[in-house]
């Protein structure tokens, strides 16, 4: 396996808040990196060594990026995956094409996690009216309709409980290739971030219970209020899914779990750091940024038990400006990720507070 030692260089596809925490990680052990993004505004670009500003289709910027680089890895699930097998050929790219291709495609993600024994929601197929109709009567009411690509924050989807829902499927995918999921029953969503090395050692951090707004992550906490034959179940699952994809890198499989029937369902997989993981920065031994970076770099994992009780809130568009209580607040680790354009909805910043014994 090649080891990438501290003083080296990772390149980065992508230039948000993961990007920055990423790099921010990478400079505590010496490591410099090159930060690849077609934004010149990325958050990322304040924290690297070197960037480049360009499309994710120029090939020269790409080759020019993947020589300078020992590693090279990404902060986003929708890189283009010419994108990522150009980067491939020319150095290290992990986690690698697979990983990436499976998790685009909510249907390939679907079947390999089917195959590989873990258990998602039943799904079926469809683009057209008529398919729509067909997997309907499989599946029943309520079903949720999504996009099988670039989904996110729960754009592309639309919950069916009733026939007016049904009419808006159609309009919400535009004909676009989509999978119709039944709808899961389930007490609590949580995720386990675990990471895999390139040498195939495995680590799990605690399962975190994660509450949405609007679709959008609002709290983690850690413990997750789960009995401990859930929480083993969950790293065994998640630790089962990283095996099967050969990833190398830190990932994120988010769950839906039903407490009293003792069954968790996976939802999806996220193929990098996650905002669930938020919470190890200051609530774990290592955090998930610092573990990406020791499992692209071989390097060994490090400790992934949580420090307490640990509560990590989202701090969404205008919520940023007020900080002032945060910092006041002696158990309250503050984060800025340095966005200019307090946009309604996008993530700005985080709060982290630990609670040891
Ligand atoms: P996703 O984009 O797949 O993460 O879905 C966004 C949110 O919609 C999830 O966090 C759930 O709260 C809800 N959701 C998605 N799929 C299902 C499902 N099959 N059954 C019940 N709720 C779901």
């Amino acid at each position: 396996m090649t080891q990438i030692a501290p003083g080296g260089t990772i390149g980065i596809l992508g230039g948000g808040q993961l990007g920055r925490m990423l790099a921010l990680a990478a400079a505590n052990f010496g490591y410099r990196c090159h930060v690849f993004c077609p934004d010149k505004r990325s958050p990322a670009f304040q924290v690297a060594h070197k960037v480049t500003i360009a499309d994710y289709e120029d090939e020269e910027a790409l080759e020019a990026f993947s020589r300078d680089v020992d590693v090279a890895t990404y902060e986003f699930e929708n890189v283009p995956a010419v994108t990522a097998e150009l980067v491939a050929r020319d150095t290290l790219l992990r986690p690698g094409v697979k990983a990436l291709k499976t998790t685009q495609d909510r249907l390939l993600e679907k079947d390999f996690l089917n195959e590989s024994g873990v258990k998602t929601a039943p799904y079926k197929a469809f683009e057209t009216e008529e398919e729509l109709k067909l997997a309907m009567k499989e599946i029943g009411r309520p079903a949720v309709a999504k996009t099988r690509r670039f989904g996110y924050d729960g754009k592309g989807q639309v919950m069916i409980k009733s026939r007016a829902d049904l009419d808006r499927v159609m309009e919400v995918t535009g004909g676009a290739p989509a999978i119709l999921e039944g709808f899961v029953t389930f007490d609590r969503e949580v995720s386990v971030v675990v990471a895999r090395s390139a040498s195939g050692d495995v680590a799990a951090f605690p399962v975190s219970e994660n509450v949405h707004t609007n679709h959008i992550l609002d709290t983690t906490t850690v413990p997750a209020a789960i009995s401990e034959m859930l929480e083993a179940k969950a790293k065994v699952m998640a630790t089962r899914v990283a095996n099967a994809l050969e990833y190398v890198g830190v990932m994120a499989v988010e769950m839906f779990i039903n407490d009293g029937a003792g069954e968790i369902v996976v939802n999806e997989i996220a193929p990098r750091v996650h905002n669930s993981g938020h919470w190890t920065i200051e609530g774990a031994h290592t955090s998930q940024f610092e573990q990406h970076i020791r499992a692209i770099c071989d390097l060994p994992l490090g400790g992934t038990d949580a420090r307490g009780k640990v509560r990590m809130k989202n701090l969404l568009g205008t919520e940023i400006l007020d900080y002032e209580p945060y910092l006041a607040d002696p158990k309250a680790y503050f984060h800025h990720y340095g966005k200019q354009e307090p946009r309604p909805g996008r993530k700005m910043g985080h709060v982290t507070w630990v609670e040891t014994d």
